[in-house]
């Protein structure tokens, strides 16, 4: 028995994807529309850690994502000389378990490939172009009007629309998102033979200047910088600025820069943050993921949060026979301590990188590894 025999999932990202495997995979009727009109998502990559792969690995999906995804153990410090000397090769904790590399990179469209089509698998009805209008609930369901016209009626609404959220601002629920005062411009592009892990310089030009494998052909490089206005920059401008930030650094960074040519492949974006109170649900909506809390990427969780959000819900809602206020107020309170010191620490070092104070990284890097080995 479940609490719920039909559920309609909001958005196709990581926690609504993840969502709606679990639940579909329990026999419950998942629905699941999708804004976008395909599964593409931003041409970017993504670092899962360990506890993003322990999710991934209760997914199924955990093999599908390594072959097609770049594990690795180390993290990679150089210094921002013109040798980018190397300073120091850390190895990184295995938080999802010692069976699991401690990250894996991976380019944003094939997770996103690889989780629609196991949701496809799943018996999930996936609909795209597509999102709700508006919904109603009364004490036993939820009526939805879909855009293309169509309605529903569901036990649960999962809303995983991400940090815009669409259904929190159908329920009312108000939540600020603040900038953090970083910008961080990304790059899709050959993987140099040397690069074999994380890399990192702190310092020079940028706040961050990095760069993750995404396969044995790719990896995805950042720089971050001051949060600024970059609304109106041409597709020169963008490869012009990017060029002279990667310019800038030595080492395997020089390759690097030989790829940065085409404008389609950069992405710009600031560092956000949020993080909405208990209880995450109204009624029988809940959010989960972006939607729920953001934070930014200086500790690469917020699609592990998001991943494990999926995974506590779905438990919750398969253990219990009836759906109801205290269910989805036990999700909130066993989701949010964690996802807080999640998001604070995320944010903490942004801001030590902002005023270029030292703080205890080591400490704070210490307690998040500590927290995300334990199950959510
Ligand atoms: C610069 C940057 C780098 C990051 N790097 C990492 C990293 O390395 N590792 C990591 O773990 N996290 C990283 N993150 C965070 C991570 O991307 C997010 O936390 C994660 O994607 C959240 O997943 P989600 O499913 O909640 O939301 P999203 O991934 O945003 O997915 C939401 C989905 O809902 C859809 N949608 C939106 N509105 C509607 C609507 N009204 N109706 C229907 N569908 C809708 C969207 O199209 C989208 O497909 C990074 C974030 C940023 C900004």
């Amino acid at each position: 028995m479940a609490a719920v025999d039909s559920v309609l999932v909001i958005g196709g990202g990581v926690a609504g994807a993840a969502t709606a495997i679990l639940l579909a995979d329990a026999g419950v009727s998942v629905d699941l529309v999708e804004m976008k009109p395909d599964v593409t998502a931003l041409g970017s990559g993504i670092t899962l850690q360990g506890n993003a792969l322990r999710v991934l690995r209760e997914l199924a999906v955990l093999d599908e994502c390594l072959v097609q995804g770049y594990a690795a153990d180390q993290l990679v410090i150089r210094a921002p000389d013109p040798a980018a000397t190397v300073v120091a090769t850390l190895t990184e904790h295995r938080s999802g378990g010692p069976d699991l590399p401690a990250s894996m990179g991976m380019y944003r469209p094939d997770l996103a490939r690889v989780l629609m089509g196991r949701a496809e698998r799943a018996g999930v009805k996936t609909r795209f172009s597509t999102t709700v209008q508006d919904l109603e609930q009364d004490p036993s369901g939820v009526d939805v009007r879909f855009t293309d016209g169509s309605t529903g009626r569901y036990d649960l609404v999962v809303g995983a629309d991400g940090l815009r959220s669409w259904t929190r601002r159908l329920l009312d629920v108000p939540l600020e998102t603040r900038s953090v005062g970083m910008g961080i411009w990304r790059v899709f592009a050959p993987r140099p033979a040397e690069v074999v892990s994380s890399e990192a310089v702190y310092g020079g030009r940028c706040y961050i200047a990095g760069y993750t494998p995404t396969s044995e052909s790719s990896l995805y490089a950042f720089l971050v910088e001051d949060a600024q206005d970059r609304t109106t920059i041409t597709d020169e401008e963008k490869v012009a600025v990017v060029r002279d930030l990667a310019g800038s650094y030595g080492g395997p960074w020089r390759e690097i820069l030989e790829a940065i040519t085409d404008p389609a492949a950069i992405n710009y974006t600031w560092f956000e943050e949020h993080l909405l109170d208990a209880p995450w649900h109204r009624g029988r909506v809940v959010l989960v993921g972006d939607a729920a809390h953001t934070c930014p990427p200086t500790l690469a969780q917020g699609a592990a949060q998001a991943l494990e959000d999926a995974a506590v819900l779905v438990e919750l809602l398969l253990s219990a026979d009836v759906l109801d206020d205290d269910l989805l107020s036990a999700f909130t309170a066993r989701r949010l301590p964690r996802v807080r010191e999640v998001v604070e620490a995320s944010v903490q070092l942004a801001r030590w990188q902002l005023a270029h104070e030292q703080g205890d990284v080591p400490a704070l890097m210490g307690r998040i590894a500590q927290l995300t080995s334990t199950r959510a």
